[in-house]
């Protein structure tokens, strides 16, 4: 974040199979999630994704509804996006991406 982020161009995350773009650093709000792969990170926004078809979730912090984040080209499951959440202290997340770190690949446009 700040200056030195500025000297990188523009970096994005694609997904790690077939370079899709899927969402720029600007959106990362967060390195701290995990998945069942390993770590997550969290973005604000995606593109180039297909969403699957809604569900319920017992997460570790709590009950949400959740759909699958599909890469558009591939069809790659790359994480999820949060639609609801059952708990006030996590409706945060609503609308925010959780992406398999594993699953995209840091690059400079
Ligand atoms: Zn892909």
């Amino acid at each position: 974040m700040g200056q030195m982020d500025d000297l990188d161009g523009h970096p994005l995350y694609s997904c790690n199979r077939c370079r899709n773009p899927i969402t720029l650093r600007q959106n990362l709000l967060s390195k701290a999630f995990k998945a069942r792969s390993g770590d997550a990170y969290m973005f604000s926004e995606a593109m180039n994704v297909v969403l699957g078809v809604k569900r319920e979730a017992q997460l570790i912090t709590g009950r949400f509804v959740v759909a699958d984040v599909s890469c558009r080209n591939c069809g790659e499951v790359l994480g999820w996006k949060y639609l609801k959440a059952f708990e006030d202290s996590q409706r945060y997340k609503i609308g925010r991406f959780i992406i398999e770190k594993s699953k995209i690949l840091k690059e400079y446009s």
